[in-house]
């Protein structure tokens, strides 16, 4: 390691439930065999750290140890044995997930659905979730899972792409290319506008984002939504979908919301034959008319993660000015004020979207 690299830095650290602390003394990680060392520059807080820090995981690092932030980007400070894939000072974007490479799904490019999910031994790791991320100064992470920053894309922006990343696998996953077809989006969080930027990106004919808050539709007819409908003031969404379809459903639908309506207005509004893709997780159990999906057909998939390398092809969608995150991203913090941007985030102050921290 060069002696630029100081061997403590800052660092978020879960210490309980609800229990985050900024310290000064965390040990700079070194990385191993196929792992570089990153200068952190800039890491997103999802919803996934949130559920993390209120509730916790089974299978993350221990309490008064763990580092959380899964989407992050930096600068490569140092290369582990055997890496000749990056070189110092290279701009990284992650995804969260390495598979561990050796079990039957990671062998036919399933990363996102390793069997050896958390086991470290193994090779498996989730950065932020089964081992330390990047509200920290710096960050470990294999080579599989990090991308090159295009020059026209900065550290900030590039956070983005394990969202979009998502969003390019739930659409590779409901059926690949999609020019051309209709889409409905049913939630506008990021994960929703981000399925309307892959959605757009992959030149889909009517894009149509459904939810209940107008200042989040605003912004997805910002990225590419073609049609609007504002649930709390359309009382008939369904039927505003069949009149935008002529009668027919759209091609693909997505559920970006995980809720008892937004799976219905989903269904309801596929087309015969065609897929159903669950994107956003559910809080809890929700009632479904099954039958009507046997009836008509209609394949009900789901994705969880990046998966598929989407994080390139999303990195390459924002090279190409096609999934624009000026609207998205919507405040920086410095890690010093960790607490101010979690607020920030979680209460959507200020019309927060998505809040990024910059250690
Ligand atoms: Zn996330
Ligand atoms: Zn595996």
């Amino acid at each position: 390691m060069s002696a630029a690299i100081p061997g403590t830095m800052k660092a978020m650290i879960l210490y309980g439930k609800n229990d985050i602390r900024l310290v000064g003394d965390k040990p700079v990680p070194a990385p191993g065999p196929g792992e570089v060392l990153v200068r952190v520059k800039a890491c997103g807080i999802c919803g996934t750290d949130v559920k993390i820090i209120t509730k916790g995981m089974p299978t993350m690092p221990p309490y008064g140890q763990f580092t959380q932030g899964h989407e992050w980007a930096g600068e490569v400070v140092a290369l582990g044995p055997t890496v000749d894939e990056f070189k110092v000072g290279d701009r990284v974007a992650v995804e969260a997930h390495k598979g561990c490479g050796r079990c039957r799904n990671c062998i036919s490019g399933l990363y996102t659905a390793c069997l050896n999910y958390g086991d470290l031994g193994k090779g498996h790791r989730a950065s932020g979730m089964t081992v330390d991320g990047g509200f920290a100064e710096y960050a470990v992470h294999h080579v599989n899972a990090l991308f090159k920053i295009p020059d026209n894309v900065d550290f900030v922006q590039a956070t983005w792409v394990t969202t979009l990343g998502c969003a390019m696998w739930a659409a590779d996953t409901s059926g690949g290319y999609l020019a051309g077809d209709t889409a409905l989006v049913v939630g506008p969080g990021p994960i929703g506008l981000a399925m309307v930027q892959a959605l757009k990106g992959l030149s889909a004919g009517k894009i149509i984002l459904a939810g209940t808050r107008k200042e989040r539709l605003d912004i997805g007819g910002f990225v590419g939504a073609t049609h609007l409908i504002n649930i709390r003031e359309d009382k008939d969404p369904l039927a505003r979908v069949m009149e935008i379809t002529g009668g027919a459903g759209c091609e693909r639908t997505y559920d970006c919301a995980g809720a008892n309506g937004s799976f219905e207005l989903c269904l309801r509004s596929t087309m015969r034959g065609h897929p159903l893709t669950l994107v956003s997780f559910f809080k809890e159990p929700v009632p479904a008319a099954f039958d009507y999906a046997v009836l008509n057909g209609i394949q009900i998939m789901t994705v969880r993660g990046e998966g598929g390398i989407n994080c390139k092809r999303a990195l390459s969608l924002m090279s190409q000015g096609k999934a624009d995150t000026s609207r998205i991203l919507t405040h920086t913090f410095p890690l010093e004020r960790f607490a101010e941007a979690y607020d920030t985030f979680v209460n959507r102050k200020g019309g927060a979207m998505k809040v990024v921290v910059l250690p």
